[in-house]
């Protein structure tokens, strides 16, 4: 294969990366950290969280020791929390099984649980120098463009063909730099929509900008449509207290607090279905505190779209222990509430309306 491609990006790179903390770092916890929280995040959006995580948990052993609540809260907002709760069980597992010491290999750090090829192969490559290219979406999108390949970057049968290019470009003496370099050249450079052709280094060999296909490469099919999902959220009150649940697992937002649920099948909920509701969870409607539901509140996740509203039913009298044990509610005063950590949805409401 030859150079131009690592000489190029090696001369680009010292030129226009942006300075961010995770790269004036060897520790592969601090990597590791990075890594996860800008999977599927911007930097501008991770920055602030990874400068909360390890200034709270500045070694794995603290993030390992620390409540899974508290880690909740501090991600929260960054969405995709199984990336959270993942990340803190991988620090456990690190404590565990391996004495608080990453494995130094690529092939040992895919050992870990929730780490997958791609965070294996940055931190094998940032902390420990080891030669194996990194692939994301924006080496990705700069391979397909350069090269010319067609292939589906969304098919798992393509990763093979992108991953063994990527191989046979990466140089032997200075692996940590190429794996910057190309995904920053894909963040900054040869971005999706309005890559910057004019003043590219690669130019003259890019093929997609040579065979006017910059706009057709990367081919990426499309992942199906989003269903969308009604939740009537029931603000169960009394006096000081708000009724709020962990979300258990097998759905979205595992976990985090809510309100008691009610899913239907459309945006209504009638009268007679919200007091159905509240009853069955022992409750007593005080009607002369009768609210209106909000207008839906509209949330969109990966694979589907949630529309909430949310229903502020103030009862007449605390919930009954049996209700409460019936149905994972739990009584909380408004400074607890705030400490609980919540899908940004939740606390969004709570934030613009409760207070
Ligand atoms: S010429 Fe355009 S499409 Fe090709 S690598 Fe450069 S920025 Fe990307």
């Amino acid at each position: 294969m030859p150079p131009f491609f690592a000489q190029a990006l090696l001369e680009w790179y010292p030129r226009h990366r942006r300075d961010l903390p995770w790269r004036h770092t060897r520790d592969p916890y601090a990597i590791w950290l990075s890594e996860v929280i800008l999977q599927q995040t911007r930097v501008k959006q991770g920055l602030p969280y990874y400068l909360t995580f390890i200034n709270s948990y500045p070694t794995v052993q603290d993030l390992a020791a620390a409540p899974q609540d508290e880690v909740l809260r501090h991600w929260q907002g960054l969405g995709y929390y199984s990336r959270a709760r993942n990340m803190h069980h991988t620090a456990q597992q690190v404590v565990r099984e391996y004495g608080g010491r990453f494995p130094t290999s690529y092939t040992g750090l895919l050992q870990l649980r929730g780490v997958g090829q791609y965070t294996a192969a940055a931190i094998a490559s940032f902390a420990y120098d080891e030669r194996v290219a990194v692939l994301d979406g924006n080496v990705f999108r700069v391979l397909a463009r350069v090269f010319g390949i067609t292939q589906d970057i969304a098919a798992p049968a393509s990763r093979k063909i992108f991953q063994q290019l990527a191989d046979t470009l990466i140089p032997a003496d200075r692996p940590a730099e190429f794996n910057q370099a190309v995904m920053e050249f894909g963040a900054i450079q040869c971005t999706p929509l309005k890559p910057d052709c004019l003043f590219c280094p690669l130019q003259s060999h890019c093929y997609a900008f040579q065979h006017g296909m910059v706009s057709e490469l990367p081919v990426k099919s499309k992942a199906k449509a989003a269903r969308t999902r009604f939740f009537h959220y029931l603000v169960l009150r009394h006096a000081d207290t708000l009724y709020m649940r962990k979300r258990g697992p097998k759905d979205i937002w595992e976990g985090l607090y809510d309100f008691h649920l009610q899913e239907t099948d459309s945006g209504e909920l009638p009268a007679a279905a919200l007091l159905a509701a509240v009853e069955a969870v022992g409750g007593q409607i005080d009607v002369r505190r009768a609210e209106e539901p909000t207008q839906a509140l509209r949330h969109v996740l990966s694979h589907q779209k949630v529309e909430a509203r949310f229903h502020v039913v103030w009862l007449q009298a605390p919930l009954p222990v049996q209700a409460l044990q019936l149905t994972g509610l739990a009584a909380f005063g408004s400074a607890e509430v705030e400490e609980l950590p919540k899908p940004i949805l939740i606390a969004n409401y709570i934030g613009n309306t409760l207070k």
